[in-house]
């Protein structure tokens, strides 16, 4: 029932999320930073679970980073992490790849992290990194003088710092061949800021290629199940039921860890603030919104569950 959800945790519950579970689910931005700032207790929770045995997973819609640019992250502020324990989606787009056979080439939308990922499991990429040359009007765009491949088989949209007029057109060119496929890393409106500039994210690029092509994309990261099917292909031995996922997103996070299976932690140090909830709390009741957004606990912060596993 309801009541059950959206729990304050206590030191009681705390200790049995210890005891219940073996793997423990990280977001990142929100929960243990605001990058550059870190939040208290985060690296010691981190360390202190590392200690009891439990397994981690740092499980991020980022696409602009590797898993080796995070695991130096981690590194430099003081957690052990190896770029394995990094869910991010230019990962999981390449072992979704891979998991599919895919054996064509990619026009990716994206930073220099797709195409080291990508790379790195043998997939062949024809363009969409980096700048391209902005044409000076719409009608100076000489399609004649653009260069397109003839063979692609998979778009990918992930969030591109260089996003131009031309790249859209080529990926919309691309899709409205038969048989191509379209991934999105995510589907992020924004990305998170701590003062009023509004940061287009992945789903905002993602928008304009969808609206050119008229095509819906397969989306890999959080809250859908690619992310969750990577991480089991990858980890067998990750069992759901023994998992905790610690998030500040409801629609991402809780989402993602509930339709998987598994227990939920809201953190209110990120995205979604506890009046939110509150308010989400009162539409699931009437039945407006769908119940798995609503996490199985709530804490103030990581350093809070922290101190309750201490005490
Ligand atoms: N995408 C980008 C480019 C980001 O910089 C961030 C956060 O910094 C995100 C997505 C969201 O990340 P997370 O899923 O870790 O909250
Ligand atoms: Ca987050």
């Amino acid at each position: 029932s309801i009541e059950e959800l959206c729990t304050h945790l206590t030191e009681l519950h705390s200790k049995s999320l210890l005891s219940d579970n073996d793997t423990f689910l990280f977001d990142c931005d929100g929960v243990l930073w605001n990058f550059p700032q870190i939040f208290t207790g985060a690296i010691e929770l981190l360390n202190y679970l590392t200690a009891e045995g439990k397994r981690l997973f740092f499980v991020t819609n980022n696409s602009t980073k590797t898993q080796d640019d995070y695991a130096k992250r981690f590194n430099d502020i003081g957690y052990n992490a190896k770029p394995e324990q990094i869910i991010c989606t230019a990962w999981l787009t390449a072992q979704y790849l891979k998991s599919i056979k895919f054996a064509g080439k990619c026009y990716v939308v994206g930073m220099q992290s797709m195409k080291h990922e990508l790379e790195r499991e043998g997939i062949t990429i024809c363009g969409g990194i980096g700048a391209d040359p902005l044409p000076p009007d719409a009608n100076a765009v000489n399609t004649n003088k653009l260069e397109f491949d003839k063979d692609v088989d998979c778009v990918i949209s992930a969030l591109d710092l260089h996003i131009s007029y031309i790249k859209i057109l080529k990926a919309a060119t691309y899709l409205n061949r038969p048989n191509v496929l379209f991934l999105a890393t995510n589907d992020d409106a924004s990305l998170p800021q701590s003062d009023e500039t509004v940061m287009p994210g992945a789903g905002s690029i993602l928008s304009s290629i969808a609206t050119a092509s008229c095509r819906s994309p397969t989306i890999l990261g959080k809250p859908h199940a690619p992310m969750f099917d990577a991480i089991r292909l990858a980890y067998p031995d990750v069992d759901p039921k023994r998992t905790v996922m610690i998030g500040d997103r409801v629609e991402t996070d809780i989402a993602f860890g509930n339709r998987q299976g598994a227990t939920t932690l809201l953190v209110f140090s990120g995205a979604t603030s506890e009046k939110d909830l509150d308010t989400l709390k009162q539409q699931v009741e009437k039945h407006a919104i769908e119940r798995d957004l609503l996490p199985n606990f709530c804490v103030k912060d990581v350093g809070q569950f922290l101190r309750f596993l201490e005490s």
